[in-house]
């Protein structure tokens, strides 16, 4: 029996989803839940709370909650690389940064072609060690998620941090605000949320999909992928046959590599992220406006970045 969240809306989403097991709320008390990171050698999730100007941790061995950062100048978009390091997107100093494994920051980029960057959102690493993030300017349109500041680039884009230069790239530039963003399983393909409709009257919010070029760093056009129809696409996470696992208003909405809406994972709140989790990485951890929820479901996330 499904627990009464699941909402089937094509017969494939029956072998994705999991009976006699229920929505957990694991804790509550955010004001803006973001940016779920797996780290599987300590066995917990990092998230963000970004109006809390904190990031909190979620200790899978024991359910405990702890402070992980705080001051965490307004960190939104967490994954960890393939050495296991925690990469964050931070809005307040409007950069992209790294917990070295002798526990030193490091800041990846913050600017590009001298210019600052408007509030990195979220951040994905590729097999060779390039990183992928989008910056649209959340973090400074207002007080609340960061510094209110002006934009100096003028435009939102996809950023590509090069592992051996650490050059930054604009990888797409036709977006109003990207947002989330994950590769397919065989990284032939960079799916990218634009959640444009926050600023534009009728303005985007979707996911769009790119090719990834030949030469593993340049993108195709991006050609529309799914239109959401509930609220906005924030974040989202892959699994290992290349279904889209995506944060909407009402919930969590699956896609099929074929763009077919499949199903639903109604949760109560507004859900702003996702990333898979648990040793087998078969659980499906939710970030949704005050709360993380989680979900054990019949799929695996794809990639190592968590
Ligand atoms: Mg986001």
């Amino acid at each position: 029996m499904y627990p009464p969240e699941i909402e089937t809306l094509d017969d494939r989403f029956a072998k994705l989803a999991l009976d006699n097991v229920r929505l957990e709320k694991l804790h509550t008390g955010c004001r803006w839940a973001e940016g779920p990171a797996y780290l599987p050698a300590g066995k917990y999730l990092v998230w963000s709370d970004i109006p809390n100007n904190r990031v909190l941790r979620y200790d899978e061995t024991s359910g405990a909650v702890s402070v992980f950062l705080a001051p965490a100048d307004n960190h939104n978009g967490h994954c960890v690389d393939r050495q296991g390091r925690l990469v964050s997107c931070e809005h307040r100093t409007r950069c992209i940064s790294r917990i070295e494994h002798d526990g030193t920051r490091r800041v990846l980029a913050d600017r590009f072609e001298g210019k600052r960057l408007n509030s990195p959102n979220d951040v994905v690493v590729k097999s060779d060690g390039s990183i992928w993030f989008t910056d649209p300017t959340y973090g400074i349109d207002s007080e609340y998620e960061g510094d209110a500041a002006p934009q100096e680039i003028g435009a939102s884009h996809v950023y590509r941090i090069d592992p051996e230069s650490g050059a930054v790239t604009a990888a797409a530039t036709d977006f109003v605000k990207p947002n989330g963003l994950a590769f397919s399983p065989d990284e032939k393909r960079l799916y990218i949320a634009d959640t444009g409709a926050s600023h534009v009257k009728n303005g985007p919010r979707h996911i769009r999909v790119a090719e990834v070029g030949d030469d593993g760093r340049s993108l195709g056009p991006a050609a529309p992928f799914a239109e959401c129809t509930a609220g906005l696409f924030d974040g989202f996470r892959i699994d290992t046959n290349g279904h889209l696992w995506t944060s909407a208003a009402d919930g969590v909405h699956v896609y099929a590599p074929d763009a077919t809406l499949l199903g639903k994972i109604k949760v109560p709140e507004v859900v702003a992220n996702v990333c898979f989790g648990g040793p087998k990485r078969n659980r499906l951890y939710i970030c949704a406006t005050t709360s993380l929820y989680a979900i054990y479901v019949n799929a695996r996330g794809a990639s190592w970045p968590s």
